[in-house]
């Protein structure tokens, strides 16, 4: 306990799981010390549309300040943490050192590439504000290049548009792009034909949404068919390069390449010290606390937990939020001298969307797809946006989108080069030049 009495709680991550114990906590007495390395906080399942050019990045993000306005005993540090001390109970920052009674490290996960880090640079994957920008300018600056290159008499390039991954993030991402392709753009370009471009989905597995029961992955299927999306499952990616991906011994061209495939808890998992599983997540106790040390707490993404039936509780938003709320009950417990519960997870359903008026819902038995769960996928995610300004704005703006089809975010800002397109144009040059020979 500090020198007033009064218990310090450190949070580490102001995502979903940490910015809802925070929430939690801010009614007890105790003094927080939230720690994240952005100064917002991201809903993360609304980046796909930022990616896509459907709304900009400020309606989906908001500064943890201005979240937390207001809550007199949380303090919010910007800062990256690189370590913890768990015998002298510190969080490293570079520059200081910030100490705690209790700890709650939520730092979440990040994509990972099957231990082929240098195919990041080729297919960047969808994590952050940053990660959505820089595909987004991918995406549209393809257009560009090509409606240049055929404006200039060269021919039209074909443009593949490739995703890795066929989870809830490589599905909307498909999608989204074959809607872009052949209705939002359809009409905007003179040398090419946007619809001409194709979207490939790739999945490693059998069927794509692969959490998801048989029958909604089937469906899902058919409504990125019905898209245009090219799905091939059971089909292992074992190479990207700058415009190819390569599948044994065929090699896909590709202009765009995304990656949605794997996924890597945070290294901070690893520096607790304890047991992690092959993803890096933390091997928690059922009360959510860190083997050996019950001050610590691990939630969220970062933590690998099973339910009472056995089963490995997912990577979602209401898990994080559902395991901060049930860390601060537990710290708060502990306070008033009360035993610790253990987590149980309340599961309300799960909701995967592919494109405008397409999607899948499982709430328990009942399974439903198209327009129905698309409606329930946009009320659920719109209600869950942080902050009422953003709600409305979101929902007017998918509103206009789904009658008129515009993206009204479609900027390409910052670098005009495209990793892939000279290679690209080299594959053309020397395929053209075969058949030439
Ligand atoms: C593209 C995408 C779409 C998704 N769609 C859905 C969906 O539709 N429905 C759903 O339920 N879930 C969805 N998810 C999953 C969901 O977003 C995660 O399960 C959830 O964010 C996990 O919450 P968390 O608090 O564990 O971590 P996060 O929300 O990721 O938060 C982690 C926080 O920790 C901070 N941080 C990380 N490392 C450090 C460090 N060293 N120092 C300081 N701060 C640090 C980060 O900046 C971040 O703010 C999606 C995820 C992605 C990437």
């Amino acid at each position: 306990m500090s020198d007033i009495g009064i218990a310090r709680v450190v949070i580490v991550g102001a995502g979903f799981g940490g910015l809802q114990a925070a929430r939690r906590l801010s009614h007890s007495q105790v003094r927080i010390t939230l720690i994240d390395r952005k100064n917002h906080h991201t809903f993360q399942p609304l980046l796909y549309q930022v990616a896509t050019a459907g709304i900009s990045p400020g309606e989906i993000a908001a500064p943890i300040r201005w979240i937390l306005r207001g809550r007199k005993n949380i303090e919010i540090l910007l800062g990256e943490v690189q370590n913890f001390d768990l015998e002298r109970k510190l969080v490293k920052l570079p520059d200081v050192d910030v100490p705690y009674d209790y700890l709650i490290v939520a730092a979440g996960a990040s994509h990972a590439y099957f231990g082929h880090d240098e195919w990041e640079p080729f297919a960047p994957g969808l994590k952050t504000i940053e990660d959505a920008l820089e595909i987004r300018r991918r995406v549209l600056l393809a257009f560009e290049l090509a409606e240049r290159q055929a404006a200039s008499g060269e021919g039209q390039v074909q443009l593949n548009f490739v995703i890795v991954g066929g989870g809830p993030t490589g599905v909307e991402l498909a999608g989204t792009l074959a809607e872009i392709s052949r209705q939002v753009l359809a009409n905007e370009f003179v040398s090419i034909d946007p619809k001409s471009t194709r979207i490939i989905l790739l999945e490693g597995g059998p069927r794509v949404l692969p959490t998801y029961p048989e029958d909604l992955s089937g469906s899902a299927e058919e409504q990125l068919r019905h898209l245009g999306v090219e799905v091939h499952t059971s089909t292992m990616v074992t190479g990207v390069e700058a415009a190819a991906v390569r599948m044994g011994e065929t090699r896909l061209p590709a202009a765009v390449i995304l990656w949605a495939a794997g996924v890597a808890a945070s290294p901070l998992g690893k520096k607790l010290g304890a047991p992690v599983d092959r993803a890096g997540r933390v091997l928690v106790n059922p009360d959510l606390s860190l083997p050996g040390h019950r001050e610590v707490f691990v939630i969220g993404d970062l933590a690998s937990l099973k339910d009472k039936k056995g089963k490995m509780l997912p990577g979602v938003a209401p898990v994080a939020m559902q395991e901060g709320v049930a860390a601060a009950s537990n710290i708060e417990r502990d306070l008033h001298g009360e035993p610790r519960h253990d987590f149980d997870y309340f599961d309300k359903g799960n909701l995967a969307t592919i494109g405008r008026a397409a999607a899948v819902a499982e709430f328990g038995k009942i399974h439903i797809s198209g327009f129905l769960a698309w409606l329930s996928w946009l009320f659920v995610h719109i209600f869950f946006l942080i902050g009422f300004r953003n709600r409305i704005i979101v929902l007017i703006q998918w509103a206009w989108s789904y009658f008129t089809y515009e993206r009204g975010a479609r900027l390409i800002t910052g670098d005009q080069r495209l990793p892939s397109w000279e290679a690209l144009q080299q594959q053309e040059q020397s395929s053209h030049d075969r058949v030439s020979a």
